[in-house]
Protein backbone atom coordinates (compact mmCIF):
# COMPACT_ATOMS: atom_id res chain seq x y z
CA UNK A 1 0.00 0.00 0.00
CA UNK A 2 2.06 3.01 -1.16
CA UNK A 3 -0.23 5.34 0.50
CA UNK A 4 0.73 4.10 3.49
CA UNK A 5 4.41 4.49 3.00
CA UNK A 6 4.92 7.49 5.37
CA UNK A 7 1.73 7.54 7.77
CA UNK A 8 3.83 7.08 10.82
CA UNK A 9 5.68 10.17 9.97
CA UNK A 10 1.99 12.22 8.96
CA UNK A 11 0.75 10.85 12.42
CA UNK A 12 3.72 12.82 14.10
CA UNK A 13 2.34 16.06 14.71
CA UNK A 14 4.84 18.61 13.90
CA UNK A 15 5.32 16.96 10.56
CA UNK A 16 1.78 15.94 9.45
CA UNK A 17 0.65 16.05 5.99
CA UNK A 18 2.05 19.43 5.21
CA UNK A 19 5.12 18.54 6.16
CA UNK A 20 5.45 15.55 4.47
CA UNK A 21 4.40 17.51 1.43
CA UNK A 22 7.41 19.86 1.75
CA UNK A 23 9.79 16.86 2.70
CA UNK A 24 8.97 15.57 -0.92
CA UNK A 25 9.01 18.48 -2.28
CA UNK A 26 13.07 19.56 -0.71
CA UNK A 27 16.54 18.88 -2.20
CA UNK A 28 19.30 17.36 -0.09
CA UNK A 29 22.90 17.11 -0.53
CA UNK A 30 25.20 14.70 1.57
CA UNK A 31 28.85 15.20 1.40
CA UNK A 32 30.62 12.14 1.88
CA UNK A 33 28.94 8.93 1.42
CA UNK A 34 30.58 6.88 4.26
CA UNK A 35 29.57 6.03 7.49
CA UNK A 36 27.46 9.19 8.23
CA UNK A 37 26.74 10.16 4.86
CA UNK A 38 25.23 6.59 4.15
CA UNK A 39 23.25 6.79 7.09
CA UNK A 40 22.28 10.24 6.72
CA UNK A 41 20.67 9.58 3.10
CA UNK A 42 18.89 6.14 4.20
CA UNK A 43 17.08 8.68 6.50
CA UNK A 44 16.20 10.91 4.51
CA UNK A 45 14.97 8.67 1.63
CA UNK A 46 12.65 6.34 3.95
CA UNK A 47 11.65 9.71 5.00
CA UNK A 48 10.75 10.63 1.51
CA UNK A 49 13.02 13.43 0.76
CA UNK A 50 12.54 13.72 -2.97
CA UNK A 51 15.87 14.50 -4.21
CA UNK A 52 19.45 13.52 -2.67
CA UNK A 53 22.54 14.38 -4.43
CA UNK A 54 25.28 11.62 -3.06
CA UNK A 55 28.91 13.42 -3.27
CA UNK A 56 31.75 11.26 -2.73
CA UNK A 57 35.35 10.33 -4.44
CA UNK A 58 36.18 6.96 -2.63
CA UNK A 59 35.09 2.90 -3.85
CA UNK A 60 33.85 0.91 -1.14
CA UNK A 61 36.10 -1.20 1.00
CA UNK A 62 35.98 -4.32 2.97
CA UNK A 63 37.12 -2.45 6.08
CA UNK A 64 34.05 -0.11 5.72
CA UNK A 65 30.76 -2.76 5.83
CA UNK A 66 31.27 -2.87 9.72
CA UNK A 67 30.04 1.06 9.86
CA UNK A 68 29.00 2.03 5.74
CA UNK A 69 25.07 0.91 6.61
CA UNK A 70 24.30 1.10 2.62
CA UNK A 71 27.39 -1.08 1.43
CA UNK A 72 27.53 -4.84 1.19
CA UNK A 73 30.24 -7.64 0.41
CA UNK A 74 29.28 -7.85 -3.40
CA UNK A 75 30.13 -3.80 -3.56
CA UNK A 76 33.74 -3.86 -1.91
CA UNK A 77 34.51 -7.42 -4.24
CA UNK A 78 33.95 -4.91 -7.35
CA UNK A 79 34.96 -1.60 -5.70
CA UNK A 80 31.91 -0.17 -6.56
CA UNK A 81 31.81 4.08 -6.55
CA UNK A 82 30.48 4.46 -2.84
CA UNK A 83 28.45 7.31 -4.34
CA UNK A 84 27.03 4.87 -7.33
CA UNK A 85 26.10 2.36 -4.59
CA UNK A 86 24.72 4.00 -2.09
CA UNK A 87 22.27 5.34 -5.02
CA UNK A 88 21.22 1.53 -6.24
CA UNK A 89 20.59 0.88 -2.70
CA UNK A 90 18.47 4.05 -1.77
CA UNK A 91 16.65 3.53 -5.10
CA UNK A 92 15.51 -0.14 -3.98
CA UNK A 93 14.57 1.30 -0.48
CA UNK A 94 12.23 4.16 -2.43
CA UNK A 95 11.89 4.23 -5.80
CA UNK A 96 9.91 7.68 -5.44
CA UNK A 97 13.32 9.58 -4.27
CA UNK A 98 15.37 11.14 -7.27
CA UNK A 99 19.30 9.95 -6.02
CA UNK A 100 21.97 11.74 -8.06
CA UNK A 101 25.41 10.30 -7.45
CA UNK A 102 28.34 12.19 -8.37
CA UNK A 103 31.25 10.53 -8.28
CA UNK A 104 33.66 13.75 -7.24
CA UNK A 105 36.09 14.73 -5.28
CA UNK A 106 34.88 18.02 -3.46
CA UNK A 107 37.33 20.66 -3.86
CA UNK A 108 37.89 24.83 -4.02
CA UNK A 109 37.10 24.88 -8.07
CA UNK A 110 34.23 22.48 -7.91
CA UNK A 111 32.59 23.04 -4.80
CA UNK A 112 30.13 25.81 -5.65
CA UNK A 113 28.76 23.86 -8.34
CA UNK A 114 28.41 20.50 -6.77
CA UNK A 115 26.38 22.61 -4.28
CA UNK A 116 24.30 24.35 -6.07
CA UNK A 117 20.28 23.42 -6.48
CA UNK A 118 20.04 22.57 -3.32
CA UNK A 119 18.85 23.65 -0.44
CA UNK A 120 20.48 22.05 2.44
CA UNK A 121 23.49 20.51 2.92
CA UNK A 122 24.27 17.23 5.22
CA UNK A 123 27.92 17.11 5.98
CA UNK A 124 29.29 13.04 6.00
CA UNK A 125 32.99 14.41 5.87
CA UNK A 126 35.83 12.46 6.85
CA UNK A 127 37.84 15.59 6.76
CA UNK A 128 37.73 19.02 8.48
CA UNK A 129 39.32 20.99 5.16
CA UNK A 130 36.55 19.44 2.85
CA UNK A 131 34.06 20.61 5.91
CA UNK A 132 35.63 23.87 5.89
CA UNK A 133 35.06 24.09 2.39
CA UNK A 134 31.33 23.14 2.88
CA UNK A 135 30.72 25.67 4.77
CA UNK A 136 32.44 28.31 2.93
CA UNK A 137 29.75 27.62 0.23
CA UNK A 138 27.19 27.40 2.12
CA UNK A 139 27.65 30.74 4.09
CA UNK A 140 28.37 32.53 0.26
CA UNK A 141 25.00 30.96 -0.49
CA UNK A 142 23.41 31.43 2.52
CA UNK A 143 22.45 28.10 2.90
CA UNK A 144 22.37 26.28 6.16
CA UNK A 145 24.02 22.77 6.32
CA UNK A 146 24.62 20.63 9.31
CA UNK A 147 27.47 19.49 11.25
CA UNK A 148 28.26 16.32 12.11
CA UNK A 149 31.63 14.33 12.52
CA UNK A 150 32.27 11.17 14.87
CA UNK A 151 35.55 8.80 15.75
CA UNK A 152 36.10 6.01 18.21
CA UNK A 153 32.41 6.02 20.44
CA UNK A 154 32.72 10.33 20.56
CA UNK A 155 30.25 12.65 17.75
CA UNK A 156 29.68 16.35 17.47
CA UNK A 157 27.13 17.81 15.84
CA UNK A 158 25.60 21.44 14.80
CA UNK A 159 23.57 23.18 12.60
CA UNK A 160 25.08 25.78 10.86
CA UNK A 161 22.68 28.65 9.48
CA UNK A 162 24.27 31.59 8.01
CA UNK A 163 22.89 34.63 9.83
CA UNK A 164 21.52 33.02 12.48
CA UNK A 165 24.08 31.07 14.02
CA UNK A 166 27.82 31.27 14.05
CA UNK A 167 29.66 29.25 11.12
CA UNK A 168 32.26 26.82 11.37
CA UNK A 169 35.24 28.89 11.37
CA UNK A 170 33.36 31.06 13.99
CA UNK A 171 33.66 28.29 15.82
CA UNK A 172 37.42 26.69 15.42
CA UNK A 173 38.97 29.61 14.27
CA UNK A 174 42.03 27.63 12.36
CA UNK A 175 41.88 24.34 10.79
CA UNK A 176 43.54 21.89 12.80
CA UNK A 177 46.70 20.96 11.84
CA UNK A 178 47.18 18.12 9.35
CA UNK A 179 47.85 14.98 12.34
CA UNK A 180 46.21 16.64 14.96
CA UNK A 181 42.57 15.31 15.33
CA UNK A 182 41.97 11.38 15.54
CA UNK A 183 40.40 10.26 12.48
CA UNK A 184 38.74 7.46 12.00
CA UNK A 185 41.86 5.39 10.90
CA UNK A 186 44.26 5.89 13.47
CA UNK A 187 41.48 5.61 16.38
CA UNK A 188 39.14 3.75 15.51
CA UNK A 189 35.00 3.86 15.36
CA UNK A 190 32.46 2.17 16.90
CA UNK A 191 28.90 1.53 14.57
CA UNK A 192 26.46 3.65 17.19
CA UNK A 193 28.61 6.34 17.03
CA UNK A 194 27.92 7.03 13.66
CA UNK A 195 24.39 6.37 13.93
CA UNK A 196 23.66 8.76 17.38
CA UNK A 197 25.45 11.72 14.74
CA UNK A 198 23.46 10.95 12.26
CA UNK A 199 20.09 10.85 14.08
CA UNK A 200 20.94 14.35 15.37
CA UNK A 201 22.04 16.09 11.73
CA UNK A 202 18.56 14.34 10.24
CA UNK A 203 16.35 15.64 13.03
CA UNK A 204 17.51 19.11 12.52
CA UNK A 205 17.39 18.32 8.48
CA UNK A 206 13.91 17.28 8.62
CA UNK A 207 12.82 20.45 11.27
CA UNK A 208 14.26 22.98 8.72
CA UNK A 209 12.80 21.60 5.17
CA UNK A 210 9.59 21.72 6.59
CA UNK A 211 10.30 25.06 7.86
CA UNK A 212 9.49 24.20 11.52
CA UNK A 213 12.30 27.09 12.68
CA UNK A 214 11.34 27.50 16.41
CA UNK A 215 11.78 24.01 16.71
CA UNK A 216 15.27 24.15 15.44
CA UNK A 217 18.06 23.53 17.86
CA UNK A 218 20.83 26.64 18.17
CA UNK A 219 23.19 24.35 19.98
CA UNK A 220 26.57 22.22 19.32
CA UNK A 221 25.91 18.79 21.00
CA UNK A 222 28.68 16.36 21.81
CA UNK A 223 28.50 12.54 22.92
CA UNK A 224 31.14 10.21 24.02
CA UNK A 225 28.96 6.93 24.36
CA UNK A 226 31.42 4.89 26.01
CA UNK A 227 32.09 7.31 28.30
CA UNK A 228 28.42 8.19 28.86
CA UNK A 229 29.12 11.94 28.41
CA UNK A 230 26.89 14.26 27.10
CA UNK A 231 27.82 18.06 26.61
CA UNK A 232 25.63 21.01 25.02
CA UNK A 233 26.73 24.38 23.92
CA UNK A 234 24.23 26.89 23.53
CA UNK A 235 25.73 28.46 19.72
CA UNK A 236 24.56 31.97 20.41
CA UNK A 237 26.68 34.81 20.88
CA UNK A 238 29.69 32.58 19.16
CA UNK A 239 29.76 34.68 16.19
CA UNK A 240 32.87 36.47 15.06
CA UNK A 241 31.68 39.80 13.46
CA UNK A 242 35.13 39.71 11.59
CA UNK A 243 34.72 36.16 10.54
CA UNK A 244 36.27 36.00 6.91
CA UNK A 245 32.89 33.74 6.17
CA UNK A 246 30.57 34.56 7.43
CA UNK A 247 31.26 38.44 8.42
CA UNK A 248 30.20 41.73 6.86
CA UNK A 249 33.55 41.48 4.91
CA UNK A 250 33.56 37.95 4.19
CA UNK A 251 36.52 37.04 1.86
CA UNK A 252 35.62 33.07 1.19
CA UNK A 253 39.64 32.78 1.91
CA UNK A 254 39.53 28.74 0.93
CA UNK A 255 37.62 29.48 -2.16
CA UNK A 256 39.84 32.27 -3.16
CA UNK A 257 42.62 30.38 -2.20
CA UNK A 258 41.89 27.38 -5.00
CA UNK A 259 42.53 23.74 -4.88
CA UNK A 260 46.26 22.79 -3.04
CA UNK A 261 48.59 22.36 -5.21
CA UNK A 262 49.31 18.20 -5.51
CA UNK A 263 51.61 17.41 -8.11
CA UNK A 264 52.21 14.00 -9.69
CA UNK A 265 56.13 12.90 -9.35
CA UNK A 266 56.88 11.63 -12.80
CA UNK A 267 58.71 8.15 -13.34
CA UNK A 268 57.75 7.43 -9.58
CA UNK A 269 54.15 6.34 -8.89
CA UNK A 270 54.07 9.18 -6.48
CA UNK A 271 52.19 12.52 -6.06
CA UNK A 272 53.53 15.44 -3.48
CA UNK A 273 50.94 17.31 -1.30
CA UNK A 274 50.64 20.05 1.09
CA UNK A 275 49.30 20.01 4.83
CA UNK A 276 50.04 22.87 7.11
CA UNK A 277 51.12 22.16 10.80
CA UNK A 278 52.03 18.78 10.82
CA UNK A 279 53.56 17.76 14.45
CA UNK A 280 55.78 15.09 13.27
CA UNK A 281 56.68 13.34 16.53
CA UNK A 282 52.54 13.35 17.37
CA UNK A 283 51.83 11.55 14.33
CA UNK A 284 54.41 9.45 14.58
CA UNK A 285 52.98 8.14 18.11
CA UNK A 286 50.18 8.05 16.71
CA UNK A 287 50.56 5.40 13.96
CA UNK A 288 51.14 1.82 15.67
CA UNK A 289 51.99 -0.94 13.22
CA UNK A 290 51.90 0.89 10.26
CA UNK A 291 54.99 3.19 11.23
CA UNK A 292 58.26 2.08 8.57
CA UNK A 293 60.29 5.60 9.37
CA UNK A 294 60.15 8.53 12.43
CA UNK A 295 63.10 11.04 12.60
CA UNK A 296 63.23 15.42 12.96
CA UNK A 297 63.05 15.13 9.22
CA UNK A 298 60.32 12.88 8.43
CA UNK A 299 57.81 10.25 9.06
CA UNK A 300 57.09 7.36 6.77
CA UNK A 301 54.19 4.93 7.27
CA UNK A 302 53.08 1.99 4.75
CA UNK A 303 49.12 1.19 4.49
CA UNK A 304 48.57 -2.04 2.08
CA UNK A 305 50.22 -0.71 -1.67
CA UNK A 306 50.71 2.69 -0.86
CA UNK A 307 53.84 4.32 1.27
CA UNK A 308 53.80 7.69 1.94
CA UNK A 309 56.18 10.56 3.66
CA UNK A 310 55.26 13.51 5.28
CA UNK A 311 58.13 16.05 6.00
CA UNK A 312 58.71 18.17 8.52
CA UNK A 313 58.03 21.33 5.83
CA UNK A 314 54.34 19.84 5.50
CA UNK A 315 54.66 18.07 2.27
CA UNK A 316 53.72 13.92 2.05
CA UNK A 317 54.97 12.23 -0.83
CA UNK A 318 52.26 9.65 -1.42
CA UNK A 319 53.54 6.64 -3.42
CA UNK A 320 51.52 3.67 -4.52
CA UNK A 321 48.21 5.85 -6.05
CA UNK A 322 46.87 6.59 -9.05
CA UNK A 323 46.54 10.13 -9.19
CA UNK A 324 46.14 13.50 -6.58
CA UNK A 325 42.70 12.15 -6.06
CA UNK A 326 43.87 9.31 -4.47
CA UNK A 327 46.47 10.90 -2.24
CA UNK A 328 43.98 13.27 -1.40
CA UNK A 329 41.74 10.67 0.03
CA UNK A 330 45.10 8.85 1.74
CA UNK A 331 46.31 11.97 3.11
CA UNK A 332 42.71 12.67 4.72
CA UNK A 333 42.16 9.38 5.85
CA UNK A 334 45.55 9.29 7.92
CA UNK A 335 46.10 13.24 8.66
CA UNK A 336 42.51 13.99 9.01
ZN1 LIG B 1 31.81 32.63 10.82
Amino acid sequence: MSDDRYSRQVRFAPIGAQGQARLVGARVAVVGCGALGTAIAEQLCRAGVGFLRLIDRDFVEWSNLQRQSLFSEDDARRAAPKAVAAAERLRAINSTCVIEPLVEDLRAANAERLLSGVALVLDGCDNFPTRHLVNEVCCKLAMPWIYGACVGSYGISAPIIPGQTPCLRCLQDELPGAGETPTCDTAGIIPPAVQMVAAWQVAEALKLLIGDQAAVRRELWASDLWRGTFQRLRLTGWRQAGCPVCGSAATYPLLRAGDDAAVVLCGRDAVQIRRAGIDLAAFAGRLGGALLVANTHLVRWQDGMVTATCFRDGRVIVQGVADASAARTFCDRWLG
